[in-house]
């Protein structure tokens, strides 16, 4: 199968090709058609499955279409636990969008950088890629207004909920209008992730991604015994001396 099968323009089969996309990954063979369809997408997927391009295709793809935007109204919203992913996402869809008819805006906001920057930048942003903290700061700071999102994305889900951003996430979906497309991904299931797929999704489109040997081989752990007071040390020796870990 090829990606021109899944309903994507030429201009974003041109990009695919620049990226070296030559065929689609499990989870986008399913994904993309049905989002643009319009469906919801419970994604269970792990980080190298392609999940991002799986959503940012076909968001690029329906946002072609003519829309009425707002000064400061996104248009899609992507929740992401980090910061590095935060980046990370917005540069798929900075790939695979920059040689689009209609130009799309797309930007990463996250924490622990100054705010006045991203409060100046939200100017004409269609895609929002953001950590639930920054979020919450710059609507305070009324930089931006979720009202006009069409199109939710919550990227590993279930590592948001392990870095305790659950009420976060809930103050958020309040902000958010009732009529909108939802896709949550997450590399496990859970009850907590139950919870938010009744709470978010509307009959949605279950994509299971199984993890396969190569993807968990990524991954390797050790463990150092070190009083309390030797922890930064060695963690700052271990990152100086780009220590080999695999
Ligand atoms: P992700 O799971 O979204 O983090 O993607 C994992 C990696 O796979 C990234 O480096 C992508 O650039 C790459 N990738 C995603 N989809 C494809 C594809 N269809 N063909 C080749 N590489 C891909």
């Amino acid at each position: 199968m090829s990606f021109s099968s899944l309903g994507l323009s030429e201009a974003l089969l041109s990009a695919l090709v620049q990226q070296n996309y030559s065929a689609p990954y499990p989870i986008q063979k399913e994904a993309i058609p049905a989002i643009l369809d319009g469906k919801d997408i419970l994604g269970i997927a792990q980080t190298g499955s392609g999940k991002t391009a799986s959503f940012a295709l076909p968001i690029l793809e329906l946002f072609q279409q003519p829309m009425k935007v707002k000064n400061r109204h996104i248009s899609a919203l992507i929740l992401v636990p980090t910061r590095e992913l935060a980046i990370q996402v917005n540069d798929v869809f900075k790939a695979l969008g920059s040689n689009l008819p209609k130009r799309i805006k797309t930007m990463a906001v996250y924490g622990g950088v100054s705010i006045n920057p991203q409060m100046i930048g939200m100017q004409g942003v269609d895609v929002l890629v953001a950590t639930p903290g920054r979020l919450l700061d710059l609507i305070s700071h009324k930089a931006l207004s979720l009202a006009e999102v069409k199109t939710l994305v919550i990227d590993e889900a279930d590592k948001m909920l392990n870095l305790g951003f659950e009420e976060e996430m809930k103050e958020i979906f309040k902000l958010l209008p009732n009529k909108r497309q939802n896709l949550l991904f997450s590399a496990t299931l859970s009850e907590k992730i139950e919870d938010i797929n009744n709470i978010l999704l509307t009959n949605p489109v279950v994509i299971k991604i199984e993890a396969t040997e190569e993807n968990l081989d990524l991954i390797k752990q050790l463990a150092y015994t070190v009083s309390e007071e030797r922890k930064g040390p060695l963690l700052r020796y271990l990152i100086k001396e780009n220590y080999a870990f695999w």
